[in-house]
């Protein structure tokens, strides 16, 4: 058995995704390893994004102020609104640098199984964003089970807007995640957005 404190690190670390006993273990060691600086800053850290994180008060991406960058940025379009489940699927979008419009993240999909309902999600604030003078809506939910679900009820709730809505086209395999789609096939997806 390990000392105290190292048993307990291990077990901090199983708490990532995919990472097993025999991984903590080796980044426990990694760990120990480093300089005391690297050990400051990665505490620091830690503690930042508990502490200093919260949700952009317009869009719900991540921010360390009221407002994120992408809403603050002058030079993109307030007239288009990307809506994506999650955070990641905006840094997927914005890697291919060809979208220079909005996003709104909902913050993950209804799901019956989970419990997910349409008042879990982020999506009572798209309302009053459409009446800022938006004039496309494109839904870039993934097409799992569950983004199928939430693409179609988000399709029946925006009809009665006074807004052009459409989704991502076809590229991105059935099942797929939006964050594990490459570049390129992201790009043609946005390019051969479908109206709904
Ligand atoms: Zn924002």
């Amino acid at each position: 058995m390990y000392p105290k404190v190292l048993e307990s690190l291990i077990e901090n670390l199983m708490k990532l995704p995919g990472v097993g006993y025999k991984s903590a273990q080796r980044y426990a060691f990694k760990l120990y390893e480093l300089e005391n600086d690297e050990i400051e800053s990665l505490v620091n850290n830690l503690i930042g994004i508990k502490t200093k994180l919260k949700k952009c008060n317009k869009c719900g991406f991540l921010s360390e102020n009221d407002l994120c960058d992408i809403c603050l940025d002058k030079n993109r379009s307030s007239k288009k609104i990307i809506v994506v489940s999650y955070v990641q699927d905006v840094i997927a979008i914005e890697k291919t640098q060809s979208y220079d419009g909005q996003y709104h993240i909902l913050n993950g999909n209804l799901s019956s199984s989970k419990g997910i309902m349409p008042k879990d999600l982020n999506i009572e604030t798209l309302f009053s964003r459409i009446k800022e003078g938006v004039e496309e809506i494109i839904l870039a939910i993934s097409p799992t089970l569950d983004g199928e679900i939430t693409a179609k009820y988000l399709s029946s709730i925006l009809k009665n807007e006074n807004v052009k809505v459409t989704r991502i086209a076809s590229g991105l395999p059935m099942g797929a995640n939006l964050d594990y789609a490459d570049e390129l096939t992201i790009i043609k997806a946005l390019n051969n957005r479908q109206d709904i």
